[in-house]
């Protein structure tokens, strides 16, 4: 999440609020946050200012940051105690997400965002802030943790999106094991949300693969899920996270979904982010994405040609086989993207996905700025 840090002045709790580059009308401040490189105090009806002026006045909050220009008018942010300005959605982005939860049930060895154990109940402030988030905006992702943890709550935050963005398109990243139960995943149904996709991360056609790599005997469980999802004509994705104990089996893998969940609507491989428990457990489970090319290949192939929609996520297309570059897409979460300095010199760059920021010391030996025309 982009984050930018500030100095603060008067700010005793946390500030949530949508981003007004323009002087509004009084009556039009209500949760808006304004942003004026010149202002030296926070003016009335605002909840907050955002500031170049190191000379601030007034007992109102308000925030001295080095530059504005990375505010735009609808983004929404928080702002902390210690002066930092989380975004919490930008208005240019398309991929945005709400954080239903920190907890989770499983417990992966790549998990890149580590779990934890106790938290206040996030969905009051989550409500909130589907509330300040722009009406066009066109797609929201629900993501965690594990997002079903939070249980019939998470069908208040479809409820919210449907209210204050009806046409925004739903990801719901889940593991998939709370839709084992049937009378959860028919509750999801009767959101009748227009456009949602369950996201299911799953990571090999052996149950006790699956089980280690996420660390809890859970597969049968994801399976169940993702029959009752089925049955109730919920539009679901799988998700793969492509590294050293997943790549070997990915084309066996790939028939067993072929085989198993015909009805998925796609199938996404993820290079792998290299922080949290993925920088822990590096040494098991790294691997140059260069060195899985083939059986990558492989298991795209099986899906494309039986007619499942498959993306490959977070590649670079100079370590990708031309082959697959047609199904490379960029980063499934944009504010995570970064280029190496050589990248500068690339023709491709603007088609390519880069590479996770935490990947800057483990990313493949074989990328290469592509010249040719
Ligand atoms: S050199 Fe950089 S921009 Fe070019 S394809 Fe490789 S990773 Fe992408």
């Amino acid at each position: 999440m982009k984050q930018i840090y500030g100095k603060q002045n008067n700010i005793t709790d946390y500030v949530l609020g949508r981003i007004s580059t323009q002087n509004r009308f009084f009556l039009n401040r209500q949760d808006c946050i304004l942003v004026d490189e010149n202002a030296s105090c926070c003016p009335r009806g605002y909840i907050a200012t955002i500031t170049t002026k190191t000379e601030t006045k007034g007992s109102r909050p308000i925030v001295t940051v080095e530059s504005v220009s990375d505010f735009v008018e609808g983004d929404v942010v928080l702002i902390n105690k210690k002066g930092e300005v989380i975004f919490l959605f930008e208005i240019r982005s398309i991929h945005n997400a709400i954080f239903a939860t920190e907890r989770c049930n499983h417990r992966c060895i790549m998990c890149p965002q580590p779990p934890v154990v106790d938290e206040i109940d996030k969905t009051p402030f989550n409500l909130k802030l589907i509330s300040l988030i722009d009406k066009n905006a066109c797609e929201i992702g629900i993501t965690g943790g594990e997002p079903t943890l939070i249980g019939d709550k998470l069908f208040d935050l479809i409820k919210q999106i449907q209210k204050y963005q009806p046409k925004a398109a739903i990801s719901l990243l889940s593991n998939g094991v709370k839709f084992a139960d049937k009378s959860y995943a028919m509750k999801l149904a009767l959101c009748k949300h227009h456009d949602l996709q369950v996201d299911v991360p799953i990571f090999s056609d052996i149950a006790d693969e699956h089980n280690r790599i996420v660390g809890a005997k859970t597969f049968y469980k994801t399976v169940q899920g993702l029959y009752n999802l089925a049955l109730f004509r919920q539009k679901i994705g799988i998700r793969i996270v492509v590294h050293r104990q997943t790549y070997k089996r990915l084309p066996q893998f790939a028939d067993y979904i072929y085989h198993n969940f015909p009805f998925v609507s796609q199938v996404a491989f993820l290079q792998m982010e290299t922080t949290g428990n993925a920088s822990d457990n590096i040494n098991e489970i790294w691997i140059d994405p260069f060195d899985y090319n083939e059986q990558l290949q492989e298991a795209v192939n099986i899906l494309d040609q039986r007619g499942i929609r498959t993306y490959i996520y977070n590649a670079q297309l100079c370590v990708l086989p031309e082959s697959l570059w047609p199904f490379a897409q960029n980063a499934i979460s944009d504010w995570k993207d970064t280029y190496l300095p050589l990248c500068n010199d690339c023709k491709l760059k603007e088609r390519c996905g880069g590479l996770f920021e935490s990947n800057q010391t483990h990313h493949s030996s074989h990328i290469r700025p592509y010249r040719e025309n």
